[in-house]
């Protein structure tokens, strides 16, 4: 499961981070993930129960935002959202077909590839 991996490197990444603080506990921690990401948020749920296990975010909640994608022409200079065009086979594949709605050039995604942290609900020890 492609999730497990991803969420685990996340809750390295925030745990190290929590380190700093001298914690009561963690109520939640919000994540940014990106539609091109192909995360399925019931399996990054599951994922984050499993691995939060017996660390300082067991019993956090995962709060999981929708990064749309958005994408640049290079031929037509446009910036912005693009409906995607799915390949037949996405489901096996995995990779929508994208082009500019402009002109139909090539493009690059400058946003929904990310999977990042966004914030952290923490309470510190007075
Ligand atoms: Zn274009």
């Amino acid at each position: 499961m492609h999730e497990v991996s991803v969420v685990t490197s996340i809750v390295d990444a925030v745990i190290d981070e929590l380190s700093k603080y001298n914690l009561e506990k963690v109520n939640s921690v919000t994540i940014m993930v990106g539609a091109l990401t192909n995360l399925g948020d019931e399996q990054m749920q599951f994922a984050y129960e499993i691995v939060t296990r017996g660390t300082v975010l067991e019993g956090s909640e995962l709060v999981i935002e929708h990064v749309p994608v958005e994408v640049r022409c290079e031929s037509c200079g446009y910036w912005g959202p693009v409906s995607m065009l799915t390949d037949p086979d996405y489901e096996t594949h995995s990779v929508p077909i994208l082009s500019c709605p402009e002109c139909k050039g090539d493009i690059k995604v400058v946003k929904g590839m990310e999977c990042t942290v966004k914030c952290m609900d923490i309470e510190e020890v007075e």
